[in-house]
């Protein structure tokens, strides 16, 4: 069922979540007591008293907290999170890997994830499951998508991604990718841990400074966003002095680019969690990628905190479903990790609601329980301020003002 119809049979009239206490990352703060009140898709009215407006339906929300949905700016979700993804989706095909892909958007959302960047996809799949929802076809997470990731040839992505030698082919790709529908474009900037071309050192760069301002120049025109996995500091450099807007990883960040990020305004999307997994090794992973993950692991909290003290604006991401990396609700583990690492819990909300609103560009309607806003929202039982394990607590999500039961045994397709 399509997302118009169950609007219409589950909110076609009011629904009010009562006496609950909101979330106000922005500003630190639990504003108690409050009567949401979703009209629709939306948030129509916020108040301690109760509502002038019939309301149809009423969730208590007391002792519960209320916050943004949670968006993940970085997941492949046609994989299967086992020791080499890549090779299962080569083996079982695109049309197998789409319906995997939905599954597990399916399964986010019922943790209190409602927008996801899937940053590299086969055959970019991705884009066409990020299609379907938009056009009601599935219902779903808001979900965006980048397709095939542009790397070198035989660069980290390679086999899935798109491969590319050169500007012409730059222009190409990025042309190609966004005629296919793209909502933004991914590049591998640098080599990453998991890849079994031979170019893939961890000190290596991989696309040149010209290609990636080639592709960055090409996709502006269209109002496009680059982002870019980068992991060593040349490489991270080459993105920042050339158009990318969302550095994925930055694993080995230093102070003075850092500063240059925050003034030029360009996100972080450290995925810390991510490296660590896979730095711990498991049967089948293969040993070269756990030892750079191992590498990457050294570097990755310094990192980190270089960009928290410059004031870059951090996003979370995951890279969930990549080796020895599933299954969900791993933005939340995310987050755990990103307050280990010495992110106060108000900024680690921020980054997994509305700056990953502000790096997609839909913060006017995402990412805030305010009055106006899209009801994409989670009811959680505990403070997240408090504790981030409260995360995990999720009684209900909220998606365009749908009601979704995460202990309900029912898919929300079969609603
Ligand atoms: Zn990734």
């Amino acid at each position: 069922m399509g997302r118009e119809a169950i609007l219409m049979t589950f909110s076609a009239k009011t629904i009010m979540i009562k006496n609950t206490n909101i979330v106000d990352a922005a500003n630190s703060r639990i504003i108690e007591n409050q009567n949401v009140i979703v009209d629709g898709s939306h948030i129509k009215e916020i108040s301690g008293t109760t509502p002038g407006s019939e309301v149809f339906h009423v969730v208590d929300g007391e002792k519960s907290y209320l916050m943004p949905g949670i968006a993940d700016l970085h997941v492949h979700l046609n994989w299967d999170g086992g020791p080499d993804p890549r090779q299962a989706v080569l083996q079982e095909g695109a049309k197998v890997a789409v319906l995997r892909a939905y599954r597990h958007a399916l399964d986010h959302l019922k943790m209190g994830v409602t927008t996801l960047l899937d940053v590299g996809s086969m055959d970019d799949l991705a884009i066409d499951l990020a299609s379907a929802i938009r056009r009601n076809v599935v219902f779903g997470p808001h979900l965006y998508a980048t397709g095939r990731i542009i790397c070198i040839i035989g660069g980290h992505g390679a086999g899935l991604g798109y491969e590319i030698s050169g500007r012409d082919d730059a222009l190409r790709a990025t042309r190609t990718l966004i005629k296919r529908g793209a909502d933004m474009i991914k590049i591998a900037a640098t080599s990453g841990a998991y890849g079994s071309f031979g170019a893939e050192k961890l000190e290596a760069i991989q696309l040149d400074p010209e290609e990636i301002l080639t592709i960055t120049s090409e996709a502006r025109k269209y109002g496009i966003k680059v982002t870019a996995h980068a992991l060593n500091l040349e490489g991270i450099r080459n993105c920042v002095d050339n158009g990318v807007s969302i550095i994925q990883h930055g694993a080995f960040l230093d102070k003075s680019t850092a500063r240059l990020m925050a003034q030029k305004g360009v996100f972080l999307v450290p995925t810390l969690l991510v490296y660590r997994k896979l730095a711990e090794g498991a049967p089948g992973v293969m040993p070269e990628a756990v030892s750079k993950a191992r590498e990457v692991v050294r570097h990755h909290r310094e990192a980190f905190l270089n960009a928290l003290e410059a004031g870059v604006r951090i996003a979370g991401g995951t890279d969930v479903y990549s080796p020895n990396f599933g299954p969900h609700p791993r933005i939340i583990d995310e987050a755990i990790t990103m307050g280990e690492y010495g992110m106060p819990n108000s900024e680690v909300i921020r980054a997994i609601t509305l700056n990953a609103s502000e790096a997609l560009g839909t913060h006017r309607t995402r990412g805030r329980v305010e009055e106006g806003m899209e009801a994409d929202l989670v009811l959680l039982r505990g403070n997240p301020l408090e504790d981030l394990n409260n995360l995990k607590k999720v009684e209900r999500v909220f998606l365009d003002g749908v009601e979704i039961d995460p202990h309900t045994t029912r898919d929300p397709l079969t609603l």
